[in-house]
């Protein structure tokens, strides 16, 4: 069930001294849009990211194959690092990490928005490093369980919890399919996060919920005329267009205009099938935002979150 949000005060660290060398890609000036907002949930406010001097995304992978990212924080003494989802299997996890210099030592956690096998693959019940915590919605232990995954090294939430790096993450618990979806929102202190996929549709709590974060990324999944013209069966079409499956890049558009988040837009999720990069992008023309497509096959830059993306912080990547 939703209940009620609190607005958030966002936390003021000073930009560190070293700067920030991540690319960009896809990036496209587009218009910001209005409206939308039901009831949500969400944790107490508490403070957020002591010490942190940087944060960052990567999106990994993102479609029906696989999704995962990683949050790098940077603080004075370390890099921490959390996936969010694990979608893909250890073996191309590690060989993605070992790309950026990273291995499965680095990653602290692993936080789950749901259990389906696009978000935590099979291969993570005897693949799971015994160092590193699952953390999913107290919903979602049970199905953890029986998929396999370790149960002293699940950890549950149904609040705001605080990740290893000491980024405060408030959770939301939105429908798909019948177990529902966890969104997060994460308070860096370098700058808010926000992270939305399979969330089915646009709720003013998840609206609330992630409003003026810095960053947004967001399931932009399917064009709805290329949903209709498809092959596939009746029954998938309305699980997927019926509020408890995936947003199309309309309802997509018509979220991030209500979030209006304040410096980047990352769309996740694309269906292969029934949508394609420049539909989604079109929907962000001439917004003022950045905008980065993700894909299944080639992960992103690193997206740095950040109040002000004029002042570069610190690089995560090294
Ligand atoms: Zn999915």
């Amino acid at each position: 069930m939703e209940t009620s949000v609190p607005v958030f005060m966002r936390t003021h660290l000073d930009a560190a001294a070293r700067w920030w060398g991540g690319e960009r890609v896809d990036i496209v000036p587009c218009m910001m849009l209005f409206d939308h907002g039901r009831e949500a949930s969400v944790g107490p406010r508490t403070e957020s990211g002591p010490g942190v001097a940087s944060a960052a995304l990567r999106v990994l992978a993102s479609g029906s194959r696989g999704n995962c990212s990683i949050l790098g924080v940077r603080t004075a003494a370390r890099r921490r690092f959390a996936l969010i989802d694990a979608g893909l299997s250890p073996l191309r996890t590690r060989r993605l990490l070992g790309a950026m210099k990273l291995t499965l030592d680095d990653i602290d956690e692993i936080l789950l928005t749901h259990l389906d096998s696009d978000h935590c693959s099979a291969g993570w019940a005897r693949g799971l490093p015994s160092h590193i915590t699952v953390r999913l919605h107290a919903d979602h232990v049970g199905r953890a369980r029986r998929a396999g995954l370790p149960s002293d090294q699940l950890v549950p939430f149904d609040d705001a919890f605080t990740l290893q790096s000491g980024v405060t993450t408030r959770p939301i618990l939105l429908s798909h399919d019948s177990a529902g979806v966890a969104a997060f929102r994460f308070e860096t202190g370098a700058g808010a996060l926000g992270f939305a996929t399979d969330v089915g549709r646009v709720t003013p709590g998840l609206v609330r919920h992630l409003k003026g974060v810095d960053t947004l990324a967001i399931e932009s999944n399917y064009c709805p005329q290329m949903q209709i013209a498809s092959r596939r069966p009746a029954f998938l079409k309305q699980r997927i267009m019926g509020g408890a499956g995936h947003l199309s890049n309309a309802e997509c558009r018509e979220a991030v205009k209500a979030i209006a988040p304040a410096q980047h837009v990352v769309l996740l999720h694309l269906s292969q099938d029934c949508n394609q990069p420049d539909r989604a992008r079109q929907a962000h023309t001439s917004a003022p935002y950045k905008l980065t497509i993700s894909r299944q096959d080639k992960p992103t830059p690193w997206i740095h979150v950040a109040k002000d993306a004029a002042t570069a912080p610190p690089s995560i990547a090294s």
